[in-house]
């Protein structure tokens, strides 16, 4: 799965921004691959990951939840990096795991018909 980075999006009405941090400065201190910096609405991916998509793909995920969660209003769910780490490592399991169903046996959903 190819990231492209940076790119820009939207939680509520917030722009926020993901970028490549090319020197290890915080990321090293924090023994981390990536930081979500709420004030500043910018995450920083580590580049040292940039050739790792599995590594690259949980780290996004998990600066997200934190995202997500701090603008929502859950800050101390932000503040526990056990839960913030198993919502982002679960959500990278359902991408990694996820099969197009093309069993026939999967009943397809009914079209509603138009009454007249
Ligand atoms: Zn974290």
């Amino acid at each position: 799965m190819h990231i492209h980075i940076p790119f820009k999006f939207k939680i509520l009405h917030y722009d926020w921004v993901v970028r490549w941090e090319p020197k290890r400065g915080k990321l090293e201190e924090n023994d981390c691959y990536g930081i979500c910096a709420h004030d500043l609405r910018t995450i920083y991916i580590s580049q040292t990951i940039k050739d790792k998509p599995d590594i690259l793909l949980h780290t996004i995920l998990h600066e997200l939840a934190h995202a997500i969660l701090t603008t929502g209003g859950y800050t101390e769910l932000s503040d526990n990096e056990g839960f913030v780490d198993l919502i982002s490592g679960l959500i990278c399991q359902i991408i990694y795991t996820k099969k197009d169903l093309k069993d026939p046996t999967v009943p397809k959903p009914v079209k509603e018909e138009k009454q007249i």
